[in-house]
């Protein structure tokens, strides 16, 4: 593999540093362009000191980074000139929430290639991202394990039947609603399988975050939703999987690591061995389980389903009703059951504009946090 300049929105974060950890073990494939981080500027120093981008952004804090040889930009503005730079080969868009969208639509007008964690902003903006990214010309490489699963298992998506989505089914698989609705914040970011950014956390044990996967998948593969199944498989071994027409099924499977997906989609198509310590034993294992997923007691799923057929802005209400119901969550202002309720609530008011421009999509975001966080108390 030839050397790639890249850029990471968003390396202070979970999928961030786990990405600086690929490329740690890669040294020789990569280069750094940029770094951006939020409010922990004092990883962002440590990492710029290890690393040596261009350039570092900082995107939540006013304190001056001062490092010789690197250029510090700041908010939004720094993330469009990032993904304005066409020395980038790749951006790895791995901010959280809305913010990943406009520098992902700008590195699209740069046809700058692209792999994708924030899923917001394809739940926000499928129809269009997609759209702009197929007009020039442009890769968005999934880094959801779910739909990099999916993306490793497909030669030729008009042959595929059906997409299915797996969930570990989060802290709550077995709990009943009861104590679901008496569960306490740290119950909630206690997931089985994966260590994640809280917001993501929480979207685990309600299922929304498989409800936000369900729409992911439909705008990454052009697939209808009724051919997007979700099946729970508490052990996260297989990633997801696809059935051919003829009744093939091809799944992707592999140890719950984030590294891999992340890898796939920076080093893609190539595999290398970068950060694999391990091989994969199927004895080791020895046990897969399955199940249906229990859609009364995880609510989100339908309501994803439903907004996600719908289309237009619905999907821009459930994503922006759902985040402000996680935090109020997080504050300890609702319980984890109130999340779906109030997130109803406002899909139930909302007045669905079909092709929203990314203008009104920010206009409705706003409206709707406004209105969920009144919701909240
Ligand atoms: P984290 O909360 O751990 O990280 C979020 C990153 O975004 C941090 O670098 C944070 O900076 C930065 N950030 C937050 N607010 C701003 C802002 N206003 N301006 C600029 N940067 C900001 O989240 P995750 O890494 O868990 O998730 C990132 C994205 O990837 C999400 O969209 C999530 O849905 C998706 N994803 C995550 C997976 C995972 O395993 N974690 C799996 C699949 C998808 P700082 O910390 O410095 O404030
Ligand atoms: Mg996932």
């Amino acid at each position: 593999m030839e050397k790639r300049k890249i850029s990471i929105l968003g390396s202070t974060g979970s999928i961030g540093t786990q990405t600086l950890e690929v490329i740690e073990k890669l040294q020789d494939k990569f280069e750094i362009v940029a770094l951006s981080g939020g409010s922990n500027t004092k990883l962002l120093e440590e990492q710029a000191r290890k690393f040596k981008p261009k350039y570092i952004c900082i995107g939540n804090s006013n304190e001056k980074l001062d490092i010789k040889g690197i250029k510090t930009l700041y908010g939004p503005e720094g993330l469009n000139e990032i993904c304005s730079n066409k020395e980038n080969d790749i951006i790895l868009v791995a901010v959280s929430g809305k913010i990943g969208l406009r520098p992902t639509l700008k590195a699209i007008e740069n046809k700058i290639t692209i792999a994708l964690a924030n899923k917001e902003t394809l739940v926000m903006a499928g129809d269009i991202v997609i759209q702009k990214a197929k007009e020039n010309g442009v890769n968005i490489l999934p880094v959801d394990s779910e739909h990099s699963a999916i993306h490793q298992c497909i030669k030729d998506i008009s042959q595929v039947d059906k997409l299915i989505i797996t969930a570990s089914g989060g802290p709550f698989l077995h709990k009943t609603v009861d104590e679901m609705k008496k569960a306490t914040v740290k119950e909630a970011l206690a997931h089985p399988r994966w260590h994640m950014g809280k917001k993501i956390t929480v979207d685990s044990a309600t299922l929304m975050n498989k409800g936000l996967e369900i729409i992911e998948a439909h705008h990454l593969f052009n697939m209808p939703y009724d051919r997007i199944d979700v099946v729970i498989h508490p052990q996260s071994i297989v990633h997801s999987a696809i059935e051919y027409k003829d009744g093939s099924v091809i799944a992707q499977l592999g140890l719950p690591s984030m590294h891999i997906p992340i890898q796939y989609a920076i080093t893609y198509p190539n595999r290398l061995q970068g950060i694999k310590t391990k091989s994969f034993s199927f004895s080791e294992i020895a046990r897969l389980d399955f199940e249906k997923p229990d859609f009364e007691k995880f609510p989100a799923l339908n309501m994803a389903y439903q907004a996600g057929k719908i289309g237009g802005s619905m999907t821009v209400c459930l994503n922006a009703a759902n985040e402000e119901a996680v935090f109020a969550f997080l504050d300890g202002k609702i319980n984890l059951y109130d999340i779906y309720k109030i997130t109803n609530t406002m899909l139930e008011k909302h007045q669905v504009i079909k092709n929203p421009t990314i203008d009104e999509i920010f206009e409705i975001d706003n409206e709707i946090r406004t209105k969920t966080k009144e919701l909240c108390g």
